[in-house]
């Protein structure tokens, strides 16, 4: 049993993935892939300055993890047998939410290049919880272990390469977190996010089509973000990229959905997935749902790997 370490923690009052090491597997060559789209595009992507970073970095310095580096510390990849991405949603999801819970699911498949499911539902369990009261509004949080737990009773990850709990409720790590967004178990390949605090209208704001937009882009976020996690990708601290850590939910809101070329790097090798046709589902994806920003880019930047410009 590896020992759990904190990996990461996002936002304003913070998330948490939390790490521990238990595959033994040996590391594999890189997967010949368009070299292009692993270099640096000034045009599409944006350095980070270290020095002037007052968010999560200022926060918590972090080290870079060289491709190598991240070959060599054995993380957990799928195969042939234990490729799936399962979701559970835990408790109840409205209409709206069920939508948003949809489509990030189809993200993330476009994204992985992994078939994700969604499975049938469950209440929410009876398990640790306490009443918060935060920004004018009282809520109910479960806290995050007992229900990596209670998902892992589920014994549903036999066949498949991680289990995400997702639930609308709040959740907290521990008494001395204000909350959490999300929290991961590398050795179990089970985590649990919330959707909770995500949804503008939720907090005062009005119920605009912008602020739904808002609301599953987040959620396209938080899922793709924490299982990079799931897949060993520590925070990237060399340009703005998906897998930035952010201390508030403005800072993650900064951030891109996409991922940078060193990180597409890794999760490349891990999935072995073909570059091309990836970002041709997710421009695609992006077109679709009226993501007008986002098709843009990958539009550009489909351009720029195919023909070299
Ligand atoms: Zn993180
Ligand atoms: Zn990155």
């Amino acid at each position: 049993m590896g020992k759990p370490a904190i990996a990461a923690i996002l936002t304003g009052m913070f998330i948490l993935c939390y790490a521990a090491q238990s595959q033994v597997q040996r590391p594999s060559p890189p997967a010949p892939g368009p070299e292009r789209a692993f270099a640096f595009d000034p045009d599409l992507f944006t350095r980070i300055d270290l020095s002037a970073n007052s968010g999560w970095l200022g926060r918590f310095p972090e080290k870079h993890v060289a491709f190598e580096d991240y070959m060599r510390s054995l993380p957990i990849r799928p195969t042939p047998g234990r490729n799936r991405i399962l979701i559970l949603p835990i408790g109840d999801f409205r209409d709206s939410d069920r939508y948003a819970l949809d489509q990030t699911a189809q993200y993330a498949g476009l994204f992985f290049q992994l078939p994700v499911e969604i499975v049938v539902g469950t209440v929410m369990p009876d398990t640790e919880k306490r009443v918060r009261g935060d920004s004018g509004r009282s809520r109910t949080q479960y806290r995050t272990g007992p229900l990596i737990d209670f998902v892992e009773k589920r014994g549903l990850r036999r066949n498949a390469v991680c289990c995400i709990g997702l639930t609308m409720e709040d959740l907290y790590p521990s008494e001395s977190w204000n909350f959490v967004f999300g929290e991961a178990s590398l050795m179990k390949r089970i985590g649990v996010y919330s959707l909770n605090r995500l949804n503008p209208a939720e907090d005062g704001g009005a119920r605009s089509d912008d602020a739904d937009r808002l609301f599953r882009l987040r959620a396209f976020k938080l899922m793709t973000h924490e299982t990079c996690h799931m897949f060993g990708l520590t925070h990237c601290i060399r340009y703005e990229c998906v897998v930035n850590g952010s201390i508030s939910l403005d800072e993650s809101d900064a951030d891109p959905p996409f991922l940078c070329p060193d990180c597409l790097r890794k999760l490349q090798w891990n999935i072995g997935f073909d570059v091309i046709e990836r970002y041709r589902g997710l421009r695609e994806f992006w077109k679709k749902n009226e993501f007008k920003r986002e098709a843009e880019w990958m539009e550009k930047r489909l351009t720029r790997i195919s023909l070299g410009e």
